[in-house]
């Protein structure tokens, strides 16, 4: 009877530190969170359907 040995290697405390991705560049509405039509001038950082809603509320006009 062959006896299999199988070599655990230790266990390396390896662990990384995961990235979370909310950090400076997120390039997601910050409302919905789409990332379609977003609109970074002024540091909005909001789709244009967000902008819609919010920008009235927030000081920006429609022409
Ligand atoms: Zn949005």
């Amino acid at each position: 009877m062959a006896e299999a040995e199988k070599k655990t290697r230790g266990s390396v405390a390896d662990k990384k530190l995961r990235t979370k991705f909310k950090g400076k560049s997120r390039r997601k509405c910050r409302f919905c969170g789409s990332a379609k039509g977003l609109i970074r001038k002024y540091d909005l950082y909001m789709c244009r359907r967000c902008f819609r809603e919010v920008g009235e509320g927030i000081g920006f006009r429609k022409y």
